[in-house]
């Protein structure tokens, strides 16, 4: 069967050399097994079809079944556009289009009756459709079912008649040369499992569908394989990795670790930070490489169980580092760690980029010695003169900002790799997680310590200002402290350091001196202006920071209580999530508010919603998925790895989670793919992994 689809796409029946040419070019078709992977991006039931006077109750696209009765050209100033009457006997509807009018005309003039498809929009009293997808009724055979599978297609595919109704025939002429050629690649027990259909009957089903059942079971079918063997190779890849990568052996829970746990820890570790404390040490201890991500949301606690595992390493007689991406971050990392450790025997050190070079100097030359025990910094620490005597564990706060090539230069700091944490208080998306860290190991620290008060979210306009105003006032008075956030847009860097400095200006004003201090931070003042005002806030004497996002990661200050955010319509969620985090740390009764213009889009207004019903990140992670979509979360560059046909992470969680358990049971079962049912499977796979370089290795 591999000769059939590996067929050159110009010898299919009504192909050509020509048609052929088209097809390579502009759809990427190039073998007969391409074109029955040109799957129909959705389905028109051709036995259901709406009445014109219905289309106010209906939301979003209708299929209609009617006559254009009028034709006329329009033009409103310099844009011209062709309108056509339609007419169902149930009333009227404007067809409009912007472009090809003499195409349209000439194409129009021939059908009597036809269908539209499109999404009804409303102008005033009267609606309309823009570009409607449009076929005569009369030639339109009726497909068995009633369901007629639509084609992406193109203005060049359609010149050489590959219109959707185009590409199906040519798939007619394939389908049925394909009777008994498929060979199927999943085992009977999964396929009886997931009472799927077989592999030939859902690529058969999946063009010429012979009820929606069908088109559905089809659709399933086909993601739940793309899905599988995606994880199958995740897993594989994992396999690999840790086969070849021996770990450090870190086995010795000892003297440090101990010690800080019974005298020095000033609470009690949640249930969720001694879950994941014991998931590290497993993992450390067992002589494997570790490459583990930890996702705890804002405030859950991930700098004590850094800092303890931190101390097992320690405990074997290794080094430990910790990285952050900016300077505050990693000095407040440091600052954190000699507090928690100010009355035990442990020399922790801080590298950052403003290091003194004499002091730098002494630096290298003690971890070099192994007199350092624990280096906190940012990406400082990967330069190539930090050498360090015996690295254990590299820790890696809040991932997001590092890249894949940085993270990448830590494994050539020893003979065996450090192990490698990495730590993210961007909760993402599980199907994601699996999906694009599917070779890492995940834990997650889902309980927040004791006594946290649900942060209290309003979104409010310029017209509250006043109110806004007084209350942070009053919170002022209570002795809490207050973020007021802008925010700043490379694009338009300039405006915004403008309403930056204008608003830095009125609260000053509205919260003169003496009685009140306002500190500001941002991008372009020098790192010890920043860092000082920054300490001036930590410590209490200011009450107001006024600060564009350089605060958004990491920096706690539990008395501050309000979290205000101007322009908020311009902040991503995760961003947003992120800012608001930076309350709600104490004890005390926290709020963020939402300062917006009075006009919004959907994406913002539902951004603002969500963040005002709910502070659960993984929730917020969730709707900025559906909102984004995975490329734009987890960077373009990454989603491009992803060939996904038919699936969508976002709105396909659930067959991710499916096949990430079935290929996780059948490794289980047979790691060699010894057992004659998986044969298929080992030879796909074999397939996949030699097709695609290494990108796996994210640490
Ligand atoms: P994040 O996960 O955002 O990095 P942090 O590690 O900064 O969170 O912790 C947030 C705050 O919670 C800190 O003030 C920290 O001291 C405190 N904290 C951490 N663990 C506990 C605990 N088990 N009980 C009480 N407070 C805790
Ligand atoms: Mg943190």
């Amino acid at each position: 069967m591999n000769d059939l689809l590996s067929t050159p796409i110009e010898y299919l029946k009504g192909v050509g050399p020509q048609r052929g040419a088209i097809l390579r070019k502009e759809a990427g078709i190039y073998t007969f097994g391409d074109l029955l992977y040109y799957f129909p991006f959705r389905y028109v039931d051709k036995t259901s079809f709406q009445k014109i006077s219905d289309i106010p109750q209906t939301d979003g696209f209708v299929q209609l079944k009617g006559k254009v009765v009028s034709l006329r050209e329009v033009a409103t100033g310099r844009i011209k556009r062709l309108e056509a009457k339609f007419e169902d006997g149930s009333g009227s509807i404007d067809l409009i289009w912007f472009k090809g009018a003499k195409w349209i005309k000439s194409k129009l003039q021939n059908l009597p009756e036809l269908i539209v498809y499109g999404k009804p929009k409303q102008f005033g009293p009267k609606w309309n459709i823009a570009h409607p997808e449009m076929e005569a009724v009369s030639s339109a055979q009726e497909p068995a079912g009633g369901l007629q599978a639509v084609y992406h297609s193109g203005e060049k595919l359609q010149a050489l008649g590959f219109t959707s109704r185009g590409f199906e025939n040519i798939i007619s002429q394939l389908l049925p040369q394909l009777k008994n050629q498929i060979d199927e690649t999943l085992p009977p027990y999964i396929i009886g499992d997931l009472n799927l259909l077989s592999k030939e009957k859902a690529l058969l089903e999946i063009h010429a569908p012979q009820n929606n059942e069908l088109a559905k079971r089809a659709q399933f079918r086909l993601k739940f394989e793309e899905l599988f063997f995606l994880q199958m190779e995740l897993l594989m890849r994992k396999q690999i990795t840790q086969k070849k990568l021996k770990g450090i052996k870190l086995t010795r829970v000892g003297e440090f670790f101990n010690d800080f746990y019974t005298n020095h820890l000033p609470y009690q570790l949640t249930g969720a930070q001694k879950k994941v404390i014991k998931e590290i040490r497993t993992d450390i201890s067992s002589g494997m490489h570790m490459n583990r991500l930890l996702q705890g949301d804002v405030g859950s606690g991930k700098t004590l169980v850094a800092l303890m595992v931190m101390l097992i390493a320690v405990d074997n007689g290794y080094q430990a580092c910790i990285m952050a991406p900016t300077e505050i971050l990693a000095t407040q990392h440091y600052n954190t760690i000699c507090e928690f450790l100010k009355n035990m025997n442990l020399k922790v050190e801080l590298l950052t980029g403003s290091t003194k070079q004499s002091k730098r100097k002494i630096l290298h030359e003690q971890l070099k010695s192994g007199e350092i025990n624990i280096l906190c910094g940012t990406h400082a620490l990967l330069e190539k003169v930090v050498e360090y005597k015996d690295l254990g564990i590299a820790i890696i706060d809040e991932q997001h900002r590092f890249g894949v090539a940085q993270r990448s230069r830590l494994w050539t700091k020893n003979d065996l790799p450090p192990h490698v944490l990495v730590m993210t208080a961007t909760p993402i998306p599980r199907t994601l997680a699996l999906t694009f860290y599917g070779d890492l190991d995940i834990s997650v620290i889902d309980e927040m310590p004791p006594g946290r008060k649900a942060i209290q979210t309003w979104h409010k306009t310029e017209s509250s200002r006043l109110k806004i105003f007084q209350f942070l006032e009053n919170e002022i008075e209570k002795g809490r402290q207050v973020y007021i956030v802008y925010p700043l847009i490379q694009e338009s860097e300039k405006m915004d350091y403008q309403n930056l400095m204008d608003g830095y200006e009125s609260i000053t004003r509205r919260f003169p001196i003496p009685k009140y201090r306002v500190s500001i931070v941002h991008g372009q003042l020098k790192p010890e202006v920043k860092e000082y005002e920054m300490q001036q806030f930590v410590k209490g004497i200011t009450n107001i920071m006024v600060a564009t996002t350089v605060i958004e990661v990491g920096v706690n200050v539990p008395n501050a209580s309000v979290m205000v955010i101007e322009s908020a319509e311009r902040f991503g969620l995760s961003q947003l999530h992120q800012l608001r985090g930076r309350v709600g740390r104490g004890a005390d009764q926290s709020y963020c508010i939402l300062m917006t213009g009075y006009k919004l889009g959907q994406d913002a207004k539902a951004r603002l919603e969500t963040m005002c019903e709910t502070n659960d990140g993984f929730k917020i992670a969730e709707v900025d998925l559906r909102l984004r979509g995975p490329g734009d979360i987890m960077g373009t560059q990454q989603s491009g790895l992803l060939n996904l046909r038919l699936s969508d992470l976002s709105r396909d969680a659930q067959i991710v989670q499916l096949a990430r358990d079935k290929a996780r049971d059948l490794i289980e079962r047979d790691p060699k793919f010894e057992l004659k049912e998986h044969q298929n499977i080992a030879n796909e796979l074999r397939k996949i992994l030699k097709s695609k370089p290494n990108w796996s290795r994210i640490s």
